[in-house]
């Protein structure tokens, strides 16, 4: 880990538009021309580095942010897609086949969980979901025909920190795939130098961080790319959830201040995650020394970008959790939102939102209550201020009893 600073990987590349631009030109095309047959045919058989075929298999501008991104990530390259889940599915998909077998963490993203639950059996692939908090359990689940350990760096949304050298540890001795979903904590954490084989993100939150497109990503060596990207066997290239150039382009110009921005949404996100915690309501923030994984998480991340942005706060029903979240927005502190990574404060309602594809039964043992209220924190420039609009909020709606009432 040492030297190594995902933002200073990014700030290092240097890219020339097609008329000396400082920004690189957009590749708005397609499909690309051959002066040669002979090229075209090496091309498609992956045999021309530099060439062009298809922008459903590669395209400039997305070589850019490929660029980018395995620079941040230390990986060899990367991928980007049309999405998150369009980066996790083929990467799955690329890794087993029918009769394989996936050792999952059991909080991950509804999605991702609907998709190892319900859609992969269709094809013949099994998940077993498990605490991956505890690699005695990790390892015990582990069968001949296990090819896959998934989990997310900071769980969605349970805020669980998986431990990611220990992990990679089990996956090597069983020969296995590490396969981390690293959207809460870009640049914080680089699963990669900590041992993971494979990085994703969806680039809809922090990366982009503007809540105006979906996007993702893999990150991964040389040889799990280009079969990605394989014309008669790669699970992205047939798939086809390909990113669009123009947006790849700005997803780029994008990427450039996340360091800034993931320093104020982890400074804003540990302010109100200690008032709150001190307050007396139930927060689960990494930063917090009560936080069960806090010690293990401040030995994994770079900490100059802290412990990220997301907190929940159990507010004890579903009813107080809607009414206040209603409130909060009525007060312009944030929107009532699923996604994170805004430059304003998003909070929504897991249990009966991103995380709804879980069973209710499940949800229950994996300890998602009804009343968890969780938060993107925004990059507000006065948080103190924030902070007392949100309490006042709390306090009109009984969360929080004032003060007053606390000191007698
Ligand atoms: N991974 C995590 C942790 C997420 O929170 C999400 C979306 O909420 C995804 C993956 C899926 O990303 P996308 O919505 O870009 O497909």
């Amino acid at each position: 880990m040492k030297n190594f600073n995902p933002a200073d990987n990014i700030q290092d590349l240097q890219y020339f538009g097609e008329f000396g631009g400082v920004n690189p030109s957009i590749s708005d095309s397609s499909t690309y021309t051959f002066l040669s047959a002979k090229t075209m045919f090496d091309t498609f058989e992956g045999n021309m580095e530099g060439c062009y075929l298809y922008s459903r298999h590669s395209s400039p501008s997305n070589l850019y942010l490929d660029k980018a991104l395995a620079a941040m990530e230390g990986t060899e390259t990367a991928n980007v897609s049309a999405s998150g889940m369009g980066a996790i599915t083929p990467t799955l998909l690329q890794l087993c086949g029918s009769g394989d077998h996936i050792v999952s963490s059991r909080t991950i993203y509804g999605g991702t969980y609907a998709f190892l639950k319900n859609f992969t059996p269709r094809l013949g692939i099994k998940t077993t979901f498990v605490d991956i908090t505890k690699l005695d359990v990790v390892e015990a689940a582990i069968t001949p025909e296990t090819r896959v350990l998934y989990c997310e760096t900071v769980s969605n949304p349970l805020l669980e920190v998986a431990d990611i050298a220990g992990l990679a540890k089990i996956a090597k001795k069983h020969n296995l795939k590490l396969v981390v979903d690293n959207t809460f904590s870009p640049l914080s954490v680089s699963p990669a130098k900590l041992g993971a084989d494979i990085v994703i993100h969806s680039l809809t939150k922090y990366i982009n961080g503007s809540s105006d497109t979906v996007g993702g990503v893999t990150c991964a060596s040389q040889e799990f790319i280009d079969s990605l990207k394989n014309v008669n066997s790669g699970a992205s290239m047939l798939l086809g959830p390909t990113m669009d150039s123009l947006r790849s382009a700005s997803v780029m110009k994008n990427l450039r201040t996340l360091h800034i921005r993931m320093k104020q949404h982890s400074y804003n996100a540990m302010y109100l995650a200690e008032r709150f915690e001190k307050d007396g309501l139930k927060t689960v923030y990494p930063g917090l020394k009560s936080h069960p994984s806090h010690e293990l998480y401040a030995t994994m991340i770079n900490p100059e970008y802290g412990f990220g942005g997301m907190m929940t706060l159990d507010v004890g029903t579903l009813a107080k959790a809607n009414e206040l979240m209603e409130l909060m927005q009525a007060k312009n502190l944030g929107y009532l939102a699923v996604s994170l990574g805004f430059y304003k404060t998003l909070f929504s309602a897991p249990g009966t939102s991103t995380s709804s594809e879980i069973p209710m039964e499940e949800q229950i043992e994996m300890g998602l209550t009804d009343g968890l209220i969780r938060f993107s924190i925004g990059l507000d420039n006065d948080i103190e201020r924030t902070y007392q609009m949100m309490k006042k909020c709390m306090m009109e709606l009984n969360v929080l009893i004032s003060e007053s009432v606390l000191m007698e």
